[in-house]
């Protein structure tokens, strides 16, 4: 964890999970208050950042976006050095974006460590009467593994600040 002038502390995080899950709309959604109908495929690797309030202190967090299908191991090593904490999306309406997730919590693991902090997000539950994840399940699996579950929606922001805000004051309770 790095300091800086501004702020008490900087976490970086990283957005993982299968492409078009609404990774980077959450990262507009929270970052900027913006919500994108169209999918931009993310160029590489961009980052945003926020500044977070937490018990009083000041936390910047540099949150860390790509695209799932076109990265390379070199990539996600750099992608994973020094993430203190992570954001696994997968998508609701999609099944098969919640079968992968057992590959991006094995990379997560494998590059970031033990000590990463994890939240399971199930996005796009503002289409929920279309879901094929059922809660129960997404839950069970989150619970085996000791991390949250949060649903969400970039669309409608239900629920954003709360999965960005859960995850940062994780990491806060773990590091500062
Ligand atoms: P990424 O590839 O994981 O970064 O996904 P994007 O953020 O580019 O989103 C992929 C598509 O899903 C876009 O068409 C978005 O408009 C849409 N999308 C993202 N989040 C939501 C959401 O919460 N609800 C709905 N209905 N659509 C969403
Ligand atoms: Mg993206």
């Amino acid at each position: 964890m790095a300091e800086s002038s501004s702020a008490d502390y900087v976490f970086k995080i990283v957005l993982t999970g299968d492409s078009a899950v609404g990774k980077s709309n959450l990262l507009s959604r929270f970052t900027r208050n913006e919500f994108s109908l169209e999918s931009r495929s993310t160029i590489g690797v961009e980052f945003s950042t926020k500044e977070v309030q937490i018990d009083g202190k000041t936390i910047k967090v540099q949150i860390w976006d790509t695209a799932g299908q076109e990265r390379f191991m070199a990539i996600t090593k750099a992608y994973y050095r020094n993430a203190l904490g992570t954001l696994i999306v997968f998508d609701i309406l999609k099944a098969s974006t919640f079968q992968n997730l057992d590959n991006w919590y094995n990379e997560v693991r494998a590059n970031a460590g033990i000590e990463c902090s994890i939240i399971l997000v199930g996005n796009k539950v503002d289409q929920r009467h279309m879901r094929t994840v059922l809660y129960e399940n997404a839950k069970r699996y989150a619970e085996e593994r000791n991390i949250p579950y949060i649903e969400t929606s970039a669309l409608d922001a239900t629920n954003v600040e709360q999965a960005f805000r859960s995850l940062i004051a994780d990491i806060y309770r773990h590091w500062a």
